[in-house]
């Protein structure tokens, strides 16, 4: 069935229109629901329709997801799609805010309301009236405003999808990680001030009413927190001036090799002005994985950097990948990974996120690992080691950490 056909609305009972205090999300009845979800002003999030998922990142593409159950491990299936199939999607979606303004006009939408004060019509009526306007159209115009306020953004942590994303500086300042192709056609700079301050311009300007989608802030890219204090602390102020109400929950990634150099005072400070996690990308707790990966860090420094986070107030997110060094590796990067965690000493509020690994075909990673005869594992066996090393985190963890499953190809900002 052609992608236009499968997600067409065609209500043979009244829609029910949910006004949340962060979005819009609209139950259309066609024999199965569709569901529909936009932020405050319009712009269409995410569809649950003919038995799939889709999701549309700010930059316009729109992935389509679904999962497998039969085998060993559940496979997830994720595909963006094409021009055509995007726009009957989009369409569909703005469909449903038409057919549920009708209903509300004549009377018969079922409303549930969760936004601040009474249950308004007229109030319902602007958010449909919003979200109807966002046709794919509309979207590929909405796609290109985006695109003048940020860089691409190919990462977040899954607690951070939701954040609103603020790029105090651009790329990675290492970039050379064997696995990493992030920002490998990004060169690293630190925006000036002035271009900075046009940036959180740009972001109130460009969200509009769909801030409230947003919750804290993201200090991108990859290593923001390089920045000298005196560098930083400015910026963290702008940034509170010009989005106040994302101020007070900042979160941002660390690296070892500059976060490392970071003394109690910088970091205690960077915790008073709404730092409130970071997150390390640890990868292995094997100093040789690690030197396989290129990446500059060995476990007792990544170690020593959790424990100054958490001394100076910071919870932590930690990041190990399951997989990655193949055949070779595998079990001294599960022990070792393990023990590392155990000895950062994590918990309440902390979390450790498991990524599982896929192996590319060429480029660095691929180069190394043919040099040195390193087999990737099969999708199932870096699956299990997923699981070997949540199974294992469940004793390295102190009280009140937590352990996740991070599908890093799923992100979409
Ligand atoms: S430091 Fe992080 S972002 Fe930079 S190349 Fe390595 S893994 Fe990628």
């Amino acid at each position: 069935m052609p992608e236009c056909e499968e997600t067409r609305v065609r209500t043979t009972r009244p829609p029910r229109v949910a006004c949340k205090r962060e979005s819009l999300v609209i139950t259309v009845f066609d024999g199965a629901e569709a569901i529909y979800t936009f932020d405050h002003a319009g712009r269409f999030l995410s569809a649950w329709a003919g038995y799939r998922l889709y999701r549309r990142a700010l930059d316009g593409r729109v992935m389509r997801k679904h999962t497998d159950r039969a085998g060993r491990h559940p496979r997830r299936n994720r595909i963006f799609l094409d021009g055509e199939a995007r726009a009957a999607i989009t369409d569909a979606a703005a469909r449903s805010a038409e057919e549920a303004l009708d209903a509300l006009h004549d009377g018969t939408a079922e409303i549930v309301w969760s936004l601040p004060g009474d249950p308004d019509a007229g109030r319902a009526a602007e958010h449909l009236e919003a979200a109807a306007r966002f046709d794919a159209r509309a979207a590929d115009a909405d796609a290109l405003r985006y695109a003048a306020v940020y860089a691409p953004v190919p990462i977040l942590p899954p607690d951070r999808y939701r954040s609103l994303v603020v790029q105090v500086t651009e790329g990675c300042h290492w970039n050379r990680c064997t696995f990493c192709s992030f920002y490998r056609a990004r060169p690293f700079r630190i925006k000036p001030l002035d271009e900075y301050a046009a940036h959180l311009d740009g972001i109130r300007a460009f969200f509009g009413p769909g801030l409230t989608l947003r919750r804290g802030a993201f200090l991108g890219d990859a290593n923001a927190l390089l920045l000298p204090a005196a560098d930083l602390v400015p910026r963290i102020e702008l940034l509170a001036r010009a989005l106040p109400e994302h101020a007070g929950d900042l979160a941002a990634f660390i690296d070892v090799f500059t976060g490392g150099r970071r003394d109690h005072r910088e970091l205690a400070a960077l915790r008073a002005r709404g730092l409130r996690r970071i997150y390390l990308g640890l990868e292995s707790g094997d100093d040789g994985l690690l030197e396989f990966l290129n990446k500059p860090q060995s476990a007792a420094e990544a170690i020593g950097l959790a424990h100054a986070a958490r001394d100076a107030g910071m919870a932590v997110g930690i990041i190990v990948m399951a997989g990655i060094g193949g055949d070779a590796f595998w079990p001294r990067h599960v022990e070792a990974t393990l023990a590392a965690i155990r000895a950062m000493e994590l918990g309440a509020g902390d979390l450790l996120y498991v990524s599982a690994f896929s192996a590319p075909q060429t480029g660095p990673y691929a180069e190394r690992a043919g040099a040195a005869g390193v087999k990737p594992l099969t999708e199932d066996e870096v699956w299990d080691q997923v699981d070997e090393l949540v199974a294992g985190s469940k004793t390295a963890l102190g009280p009140g950490a937590r352990v996740a499953r991070y599908d890093i190809e799923e992100f979409i900002y």
